[in-house]
């Protein structure tokens, strides 16, 4: 027999789950992931990418075009790192997908298995290629949700930080998995969005990406740039971009190493060594802060005089909390 009787229970508000600085569709995974029945669905066909000297996929012409090449003519071998950071984000694919089962949606092999009888239904890597003289674009799409009339396209990102607007790379590859799906599909609606999700704090946002064909026909001429650079073993010049420090060609890019070492002035190595020095305490401060953060969190602690030294736990944007030192 209950002991709260029936007029409370009425009473008790209704839970709210949107939770700040989680956007609305990362909200929908939390809900799914709830569901103690929720699993990654079994995969209904092979989602391997294949040979990528035969094909320039969507996001390969999206950036510098010298790494694009580079990454299908000069495979770097990969080290522990990057091993770690590719898997994350093939582990946030399959958190939303178990997520999505958790809210009763169907994995669908492809588009063109939709029936209007399922209510919810969605295709994880939906594979998509250009016609006619595009034939040679082809795009691996996370996530399609379907429906009679409409296709709606989620690009996935793991990022460490939230952007204030999508990045220009990923709207490229968004406008060119538009183009691609609505001339696979012409009787549908297309509309699409570029997910940004970081693990560690859980935060997250989603931008509706504008079809803009100024943008998309410098897109697809960038693919066409590159598919002709594959055919004449011509490598692309190269392009700065904001992921340059994470570029696994960055120390034989030409546009990064313009000058050995040993040319340059010697004032300047030294200068360079001292930045490099700063650089590494830099990250040992940062793990300091953290632990010591977590150390006062843990005992209930909002500030503590140490020496001359206050150290005060404030509250950071989207309910984070960092260590202040004054
Ligand atoms: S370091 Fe930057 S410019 Fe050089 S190849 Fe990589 S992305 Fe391109």
């Amino acid at each position: 027999m209950s002991i709260i009787p029936k007029d409370s229970i009425e009473q008790i508000p209704e839970f709210d789950f949107h939770v700040s600085g989680v956007c609305n569709f990362m909200n929908l995974i939390a809900k799914g992931l709830q569901n103690p029945k929720a699993r990654v669905p079994f995969d209904a066909r092979s989602k391997l990418l294949g040979d990528r000297s035969t094909y320039i996929g969507a996001s390969a012409a999206t950036g510098c075009l010298y790494k694009a090449y580079m990454d299908v003519f000069e495979k770097k071998p990969i080290n522990s790192k990057q091993v770690f950071v590719f898997e994350r984000g093939h582990q946030l694919e399959e958190m939303i997908r178990k997520g999505l089962n958790g809210l009763g949606y169907r994995e669908l092999a492809s588009v063109s298995h939709y029936n209007a009888k399922y209510k919810k239904c969605v295709i994880h890597q939906e594979e998509v290629q250009g016609m006619g003289d595009f034939e040679f674009i082809k795009a691996h799409i996370d996530f399609v949700f379907v429906n009679s009339q409409e296709l709606v396209i989620k690009e996935i990102k793991s990022s460490a930080s939230i952007p204030t607007q999508p990045y220009l790379s990923h709207v490229y590859q968004a406008l060119i998995q538009m183009w691609l799906l609505k001339e696979k599909y012409p009787d549908r609606k297309v509309r699409a969005s570029v997910v940004y999700h970081n693990w560690d704090t859980g935060d997250s946002e989603d931008y509706p990406i504008e079809y803009n064909i100024t943008l998309l026909n410098t897109a697809l001429n960038n693919a066409l740039n590159l598919w002709t650079a594959f055919f004449e073993q011509n490598i692309p010049a190269p392009e700065r971009q904001l992921y340059c420090s994470k570029c696994s060609h960055k120390n034989t890019c030409p546009a990064l190493c313009l000058q050995s070492d040993n040319d340059l002035p010697q004032d300047l190595l030294v200068l360079v060594g001292r930045l490099a020095d700063f650089k590494s305490a830099e990250k040992t401060m940062k793990k300091l802060k953290d632990n010591f953060l977590q150390l006062m969190m843990s005992s209930g602690l909002q500030r503590a005089k140490i020496g001359e030294y206050l150290l005060e736990v404030c509250n950071g944007t989207n309910g984070s909390k960092y260590l202040k030192i004054t």
